[in-house]
């Protein structure tokens, strides 16, 4: 017969039967983050084996009530920022790095087994083998100083769907002094649901929280504190398991540059962030900023006073305003329209032949390739125009 747990998961932590010496161990012996990062971790397994902690361990005793998690919460939050520092929260796949089985690597991608043997010993290197594992994993151009910089004024969590023993094999590459993260890798088995991310792992208000991941759908409940990364696919392999029909970096043998990369780019809007947070607050009231209003209006900068209309974007039978591209026309402060009018700024197409996209031609608007909305909602700026042209052979 299968036993399932009574505690509510779902409506949060003070339902959770838990020890409070088990608590007070850890508080007194670890910095509060950490501790309170593993009383989540227990208190998620005591919630998914109760039955198991109730036979065996004889904690049911000793219940942990919402008002003390709220307590360590707020007692820590307020340490926080006092030392200047907002929450971030890292992916790792995609978003600082890319991996590979050895297995998966193409014909044109054997040399860098020669070039990650040959780097072994260079401590600036951006290729590892994971011996253990069988993989390959690269680096994000600029990840280092990301992270240099990021610590500075974030308290910085890894928050990865892959399995533990990997997390902690890549927290050694991207932390070899274990200053950034300590015991702040949070990995599949923390997840309290499943195929989804959620802050409730996480120490801190999600008002001071900000999140970048590649992959927006495990962030359903905290879309407004994520910064949806531009995915690095660096491996063939990647590629493949993303359907992207292009070669790999690696097989063309370039990469992402570090001046103006993802990481670089994102890294300013962080900082951004940071700086209006502290700016607003001021010192004076702690719990009045937020960075999901802060993120959103930096955002709807990008876009702002554009009118947009699109061309045979989307599938005649689709609603536009569902669509992902519309989307994030909204969200970098676009007003988008079905229909032109004098108003229209731009119009959205691939095909230079279509109706509205010779008014726009004759109107003397933006005619623009769907690349240059996905480029400024991923690299947080508006392109010059004629940077994405749309194919005028089609016009005729
Ligand atoms: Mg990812």
């Amino acid at each position: 017969m299968e036993h399932r747990s009574s505690l509510p998961v779902k409506h949060g932590w003070g339902h959770v039967v838990a020890a409070g010496s088990f608590l007070d161990h850890l508080v007194r012996t670890q910095d509060p983050v950490s501790a309170l990062t593993q009383l989540m971790r227990a208190t998620v397994k005591a919630v998914q084996q109760s039955r198991q902690y109730q036979c065996h361990c004889g904690w049911t005793d000793l219940k942990l009530g919402a008002l003390e998690i709220d307590r360590l919460r707020g007692a820590d939050l307020k340490n926080l920022l006092r030392q200047g520092k907002l929450i971030l929260v890292l992916d790792l796949d995609h978003t600082l790095l890319n991996s590979t089985r050895l297995v998966d690597l193409s014909s044109e991608e054997q040399y860098l087994l020669e070039q990650a043997d040959a780097m072994k010993e260079d401590p600036n290197r951006s290729l590892f083998k994971l011996e253990s594992m069988h993989m390959l994993t690269k680096l994000r151009p600029f990840v280092h100083t990301f992270l240099r910089e990021a610590s500075m004024l974030f308290e910085m969590y890894i928050y990865t769907m892959a399995e533990r023993s990997y997390a902690l094999e890549i927290a050694k590459l991207l932390d070899p002094e274990k200053v950034y993260f300590h015991s702040k890798v949070i990995s599949q088995s923390d997840c309290t649901q499943r195929h989804q991310k959620g802050l409730d792992v996480i120490l801190g208000a999600e008002s001071t929280v900000l999140i970048l991941d590649d992959t927006e759908m495990v962030w359903q409940k905290h879309k407004e504190n994520l910064i949806v990364m531009e995915r690095y696919h660096y491996f063939s392999s990647s590629c493949r398991q993303f359907r992207y029909a292009e070669k790999s970096l690696s097989e063309m043998r370039q990469d992402e540059r570090e001046s103006d990369g993802a990481l670089a780019t994102i890294l300013g809007i962080l900082k951004r962030v940071h700086e209006m947070f502290f700016n607003q607050v001021g010192g004076s009231d702690i719990s009045s900023g937020d960075v999901r209003q802060m993120l959103k209006n930096i955002r709807k900068e990008i876009f702002a006073d554009c009118k947009i209309v699109f061309s045979r974007i989307f599938p005649s039978n689709a609603r536009p305003e569902n669509q992902l591209i519309w989307k994030m026309c909204e969200q970098l402060g676009a007003v988008c329209s079905a229909e032109i009018d004098t108003t229209v700024t731009h119009v959205v197409s691939v095909d230079a032949g279509t109706e509205k996209a010779k008014w726009a031609l004759q109107n003397e608007k933006f005619l623009v390739h769907p690349r240059w909305v996905e480029g400024a909602f991923y690299l947080w700026r508006r392109f010059p125009e004629e940077d994405f042209p749309v194919d005028k052979s089609r016009t005729a």
